[in-house]
This record gives C-alpha cells, sequence and structure tokens, in this order.
C-alpha cells in the first residue's frame, strides 16, 4: 500500500484496488482528451456511452454472461431491490425467503408489503452462525421466485451450494461477495449487488435478470422508477444514471481481467481467507463465530469471549494501522472483511499483530 493509507478491513464501502483509484484520479480533471471530468460529463455523449457500455461488456466476460441475461446498473442501493424485486417478480404474489441474516431479513419483510413471503428456511436460532439445509424446503407450489442472501455480510455465512428452488427461479443478493469467484449465471433468475464492497462508490446496484423475468405487467402502482423493463429498453439509462460510480466500477472490471479474472480471484481470496481462519483456528484467544463448512472468504467475524479484550484489541489494532475491525453493531466482537482489493500482506500482518496481541494479553 502507498504510505498513508492504512489496511482497511471494512465490511463496505470498502478497500479499492490502489492502482484504479490512482487512474481515476489522473483522469480527475480531464478525461481522456474531454477537458472535463466523467463527474461533469453528459451521459448522452459518445464518451459517456463507451464508459458504460465497455463496463457492461467486461462485466459480462468476467461473469460469463448469457445473452439472455440483461445487465442493468440501477441507483438506490442494494436495499431499493428488497422492494424491485417483489414489485416486478410476485405475478402470483408468493414468494419463499432464505433468512440467514439481518440483509435476508430485510428483504423478507420488504417483500411482505406486497405479497404473501414466506420463511422456508432460518438460522435464527443459533445466530445465523450457519446455512441451514436447503436440499429438500417446503417450496411454496406458486411461489414466484426463492431469495437467497448468498453471503451474509454482518455474520460471514456462505451459501456453498445454491438452495434446491424445485424449478422457481433463484434470486440472490450477492452484494458482499460480488467477483469474488466464479459463478454459473444459469442457476439464478436474478442477481443482484450494491457495489460498495468489491466493485465501486456507494448507491450503484447492478441487476442481472434473465429475460422471461422482464416483463410489463409489475404490481399495480409499481412507480416506473421501479420497473425493470423500463431500464431494460432504456438500457440503464431512463434517467441520469450513477455516472461517476458506473465509470468506476467499469475501472475495477478491467483490473479484474488484468489480475486473471474470476478463477484467479477465488485463488487469491481462498489464500487470505485461509491464513485468517487457520489463526484462528489454532488461536487460544481468538475464536471464529461461524460453522467451519460455511464460512465466508469475504467477511471473517471473531471474538476473544471477553467484551473488555475485544474493545482493547480493536483499539490497539487501529493504532496499529488496521482499521474497521469492530463488529457490526448488532453482533459485537470483530469481523476482518477481506475483499478482493485486500492483499494477501494485509491478512498476513494482521495475524502477525493478532498472535502478537495473544501473546501479550495472555
Ligand atoms: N445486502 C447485503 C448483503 C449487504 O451487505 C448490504 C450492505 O451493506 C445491503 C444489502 C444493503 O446495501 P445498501 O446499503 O447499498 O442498500
Amino acid at each position: 500500500f502507498q504510505m498513508g493509507r492504512v489496511y482497511n478491513f471494512s465490511a463496505g464501502p470498502a478497500v479499492l484496488p490502489e492502482e484504479v483509484l490512482k487512474e481515476a484520479a489522473e483522469e480527475m480533471l480531464d478525461y481522456n482528451g474531454t477537458g472535463m471530468s466523467v463527474m461533469e460529463m453528459s451521459h448522452r455523449t459518445k464518451e459517456y456511452e463507451a464508459i458504460i457500455n465497455t463496463a457492461e461488456q467486461d462485466l459480462r466476460d468476467l461473469m460469463n454472461i448469457p445473452d439472455n441475461y440483461k445487465v442493468l446498473f440501477l441507483q438506490g442501493g442494494a436495499s431499493s431491490q428488497f422492494a424491485m424485486i417483489p414489485m416486478n417478480l410476485m405475478k402470483n404474489k408468493v414468494a419463499d425467503y432464505i433468512i440467514t441474516g439481518q440483509w435476508a431479513k430485510k428483504a423478507y419483510q420488504e417483500a411482505k408489503l406486497f405479497g404473501t413471503a414466506n420463511a422456508v428456511a432460518s438460522s435464527a436460532d443459533k445466530t445465523f452462525t450457519y446455512i441451514p439445509d436447503c436440499s429438500d424446503l417446503p417450496i411454496s407450489e406458486n411461489a414466484d421466485y426463492v431469495y437467497i442472501c448468498e453471503n451474509n455480510t454482518i455474520y460471514g455465512t456462505k451459501f456453498k451450494t445454491l438452495p434446491n428452488t424445485k424449478g422457481k427461479p433463484l434470486v440472490a443478493d450477492v452484494s458482499s461477495c460480488f467477483l469474488s469467484e466464479p459463478v454459473d449465471v444459469t442457476k439464478y433468475g436474478l442477481i443482484y449487488g450494491g457495489v460498495q464492497k468489491n466493485i465501486g462508490p456507494a448507491g450503484v446496484v447492478i441487476v442481472i435478470i434473465r429475460e422471461d423475468l422482464i416483463t410489463e405487467d409489475t404490481l399495480p402502482g409499481t412507480p416506473t422508477m421501479f420497473q425493470y423493463k423500463i431500464h431494460v429498453d432504456n438500457e440503464s439509462m431512463y434517467n441520469t444514471p450513477p455516472a461517476y460510480g458506473i465509470y468506476i466500477c467499469g475501472k475495477v472490471f478491467k483490473w479484474l481481467k488484468k489480475m486473471g479474472g474470476l478463477e484467479a480471484m477465488k485463488v487469491h481470496n481462498e489464500k487470505k481467507a485461509q491464513i485468517l481462519y487457520d489463526f484462528l483456528d489454532q488461536s487460544k484467544m481468538f475464536k471464529g463465530t461461524v460453522v467451519k463448512e460455511d464460512r465466508s472468504l469475504m467477511n471473517v467475524p471473531f471474538v476473544t469471549g471477553s467484551e473488555e479484550l475485544d474493545a482493547k484489541f480493536v483499539k490497539e489494532a487501529k493504532a496499529a494501522g488496521f482499521v474497521n475491525l469492530k463488529g457490526h453493531r448488532t453482533v459485537g466482537g470483530m469481523r476482518a472483511s477481506i475483499y478482493n482489493a485486500m492483499p494477501i500482506e494485509g491478512v498476513e500482518i494482521l495475524v502477525a499483530f493478532m498472535k502478537e496481541f495473544e501473546e501479550k494479553n495472555a
């Protein structure tokens, strides 16, 4: 990392590749000879069209997105989709939700505004420290979709196998695992995520949606801005898109391609996560909170068992340049978010720091 930068373990907004930030800084006053910043640029120019079209193509290449899926760059963050999904997909007004944490629960509660949302599985009984068995769920006969939050940012769990939806479209919030490993897009009806963890500035939400799910037949009263079809027909330019944010996303896609794509990212992320989990598994002071088989590669929550010691650790870590290690305000303890842009070295020196802290405070 460049001098003055910290190791930022924030769950989001989160660390981005340094070279992307540097490039954006270089282009801030004069993008590509236009004499202006992308922030100042009309989205109806050929320069901007090239930016958004290239971003979409690079994302398609990275995720191997088939032609029968549309890619949308929208605004309103991931949370806007909690409503947009039922408004567009709830034809029978029934959907099944798998509750693996607060984000899934929020989406579930929002869906109840629009129809019948069923919680068909939950890991609330053990404070969301595992992913429930989803091989044979009581999927509703007339469910319009089955909903998951694929990586649970707060609790640090991840679906390693997708649920058996019994033929219903799978809808997944991938906000905190976006582009962290290869995905088979064909297994989903709709994939979406806020970009502020692995991809870019908060506010932008990317939606990848199968064509047959895009219809004019939305729930009565659905605002125009909340209709997928409007955004599909206008190629994400129905209104002014979050133009600068999309430009940064595009740079991160280029960076990912240069790094070797999602296969390489998976190797990189597994390496980092293993360093941290291996340490936690042998430590007498620090303990991971998630069952081994469901551990996230992106968010790693851990505790010492003593609130006092947790607070001391967070404080001393911050002073040493490791910031945002405090666990979510509803959970306590610590959480290290180690997204794509976190270098292996960042995790290695965090573990060295934890070792030292353990020895000193044993
Ligand atoms: N879904 C998940 C998995 C998240 O981690 C977050 C937030 O950080 C959200 C949804 C909400 O995203 P936003 O703040 O962009 O609405």
